[in-house]
């Protein structure tokens, strides 16, 4: 939605971006020390769908690079 400015609902085009403001009700929180992330929110004005994006800031991706899992790389597979 975000990618493609249309509506995985109903198609329509009309999506608008809401940007997230500094209000608790657009942030998460994460890591220690009040760290917080702002939320953008993609609404569909035809049938009212929303989907919510975090902003990935910087210092969030930083952040994000240390706690992510392990995960094999699937590109190894061929020999
Ligand atoms: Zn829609």
């Amino acid at each position: 939605m975000k990618a493609t400015n249309t509506c995985p609902k109903c198609q329509s085009r009309k999506v608008v971006m809401v940007k997230g403001k500094s209000s608790t009700t657009h942030k998460f929180w994460y890591g220690s020390w009040g760290r917080s992330e702002k939320y953008n929110r993609y609404v569909c004005t035809r049938c009212g769908f929303s989907e919510t994006y975090a902003v990935l800031s910087d210092k969030f991706i930083k952040w994000a690079n240390k706690n992510l899992p392990e995960i094999p790389e699937e590109d190894n597979d061929f020999v």
